[in-house]
This record gives structure tokens, sequence and C-alpha cells, in this order.
């Protein structure tokens, strides 16, 4: 048994033609916080610090759909949302943030001093300032390549989608909102300690253009985030497919249930029953194994394991491989 940690920045349909400009600052950011969540976990912080401390950090990277760079809703304005559980099952989520520099602060915060675990919209913006967390006027987190993409996604041709019919696991579940463009950068860090404390933390803008009040995956525990004293889970890709399939707690209850390994269950929900092109995790379990499966075009990942292995990549094929693969 030993540490593990791994860590995403976003899930979809991400070109293979992705221009270096885009491409070099997210691997930069991402192994950025690769090596912070690593040094912290070394110097034996505790996995909730580690996830909280690498998600702020990409929170802070307008490079990746959280924080500053969140997407924007169909009025321009940004909606931020995030979550944070352990393996105790304690859990705190914010929605609705327009102010808050790093939501998934505030969402520790929730957990932690209060009696709920989900505020959103003007109660969590109001809790918010009784806690004294940093928060700044909503133009500081709109970029200029947010407002730019959506302008191209308002443009984008509509698809007109039947909501009555049942989803098939095959077929690409499509969304009226954006082009491949636009499916990236929810951000997302899950942890272990040498003695199986887990946690899972994961924050975003949600999706570019979607309406005003949409809530999504992130937020919702059992969808994008969970962790219990199994595994540590956080997904990404599009929420209303991740809510649908509570992709990270059915992870954790192929585990519990069927007594299946993380790399077997983590398998199965992004293979087999979860629609193509819709969704990526990454997971850790409590004996230090971890997972980065996706079934979208590519997935913003990287893990680190104490027994020397890591990982970065964006498609199928890692970027840098280090170590065995197991
Ligand atoms: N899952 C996020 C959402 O639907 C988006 C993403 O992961 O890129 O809000």
């Amino acid at each position: 048994m030993g540490w593990a940690i791994a860590l995403h920045g976003g899930a979809g349909g991400i070109p293979l033609s992705l221009s270096p400009e885009r491409r070099l600052p997210c691997e930069a950011g991402i192994r950025h916080c690769l090596h912070i969540g690593v040094e912290a976990l070394k110097a034996n912080t505790s996995p909730l610090d580690v996830v909280e401390l690498v998600v702020r950090e990409l929170e802070n990277n307008p490079h990746f759909n959280a924080g500053k760079g969140s997407v924007l809703t169909t009025d321009g304005t940004v909606e931020m949302e995030a979550c944070i559980m352990d393996d105790k099952k304690r859990c705190g989520a914010v929605s609705g943030l327009t102010t808050v520099v790093n939501p998934i602060s505030l969402a520790r915060l929730v957990m932690e001093k209060t009696p709920h675990i989900y505020l959103a919209f003007d109660g969590a913006e109001a809790f918010a300032r009784e806690q004294g967390v940093e928060t700044l006027d909503s133009s500081h987190f709109i970029t200029p390549d947010n407002v730019e993409r959506l302008n191209k996604a308002k443009e984008a041709k509509r698809v007109q989608i039947d909501y009555t019919q049942p989803l098939h696991k095959d077929k690409k579940e499509e969304t009226p909102d954006a082009d491949g463009n636009s499916k990236l950068g929810t951000v997302g860090c899950v942890a272990v300690d040498s003695f199986g404390n887990l946690a899972s933390a994961t924050s975003t803008g949600g999706f570019v253009n979607k309406m005003v009040g949409r809530i999504g995956d992130t937020p919702i525990i059992g969808a994008g985030t969970y962790a219990n004293n199994l595994c540590a889970v956080s997904a990404t890709g599009k929420g209303e497919a991740i809510i649908r399939g509570t992709v990270a707690r059915d992870v954790a209850a192929l585990m519990e249930f069927k007594g299946v390994s993380l790399k077997e269950a983590a398998a199965y929900v992004v293979e087999e029953s979860t629609p193509k092109g819709n969704v990526g995790l990454i997971a850790v379990s409590a004996a230090g194994e971890v997972t980065m499966p996706f079934n979208t075009t590519g997935m913003f990942r990287a893990c680190a394991t104490e027994d020397g292995y890591s990982e970065i990549g964006i498609w199928p094929n890692s970027v840098e491989n280090g170590g065995d693969n197991h």
C-alpha cells in the first residue's frame, strides 16, 4: 500500500489537431499540479488537503474551465461549481458562484462549517462573504477566450434533441451547446495516502452556453464526485450523462457490492454503462491503485504512485510515461 494521486483537466472531443497554443499551457499546468500534489503527499499532507490544494491551483489557471477561465452561460456570465468528499463520506458542494476565487475551498467550508452538504447561488455567495474567502468582481473570471468560445457556440448549428427518447449506450449523446473546442477543462483531483485515507475534489464552470441556473454533475455527490473507504473518484464530460449514470458512485458500488478491483469497476462504468463520447474519470483506491479511463477523444490527465510510476496524457497514448504501467 502506498500513496497515489491522479488529476484531470477535463475530458471531451479534444481534437488531435489541438494547437500547441492550447495544448502546451494545459500540459504545463497539469505537470505543475502533479508535482505540487506529489510533494504534498510525500510531506504527509492529508489527501483532503492535497486535493483542495491541487484543485485551487487548477482553478487559478485560466487555461482550465474552473475558477478564472470558467466557461460562460448563455447570458455571458460565470456560474462556478465544486465539490469535495473524503473516505468518511464527509462532503461539501457549491453551485452558482459568481465571485468566489476558489470554489473548491468554499465547498470544503460547507463541509466543515455547516450542518449541510450543498449551498448554491445567493446563499452560497452570502456564506462565502461570512467566511471571508477571497472574492473578486465576476469580470475577473471571464477570459477573452471564453467570450469567443461562447460566441462560436451560439453560432454553431444547434442539434435538436428529443429528451423523451432513452439513450442507448453506444449512441453518442448530443448536447445543444457547442463545438468540440468547448468540451474542455473541468478539473479534478483524487488522492490516497499510505494509510488508505482518500479524498476527491472536482471544480468547473460547467458547459459553454449552458442555461443560466443549470447545475451539472460536478457538485452532485455520486455523479461527478464521490469517495468512500474503498475509492475516490472525480468524473468529467457531459454532466447530464454523468448524472444519469451516477458515474462516480457506480465505480464505488461495483467495488463494494461485486468485489471487483478499482480498474475493473472504472472500466465497466466508462466502457459499458455510459454512452460513448461522454465521460472520463480519475480514481484511486485505498490500496493505492490508480486508473484514468475515458470514452471521449481525450482527457487531460496525470497520475503518480509511491512506487515511482507516473503518467501525463491527453489522448489514449500518454505524453509522458515513467515507470511500470499497472
Ligand atoms: N462535467 C462538466 C459539466 O457538465 C463539464 C466537463 O466535465 O467538462 O458541467
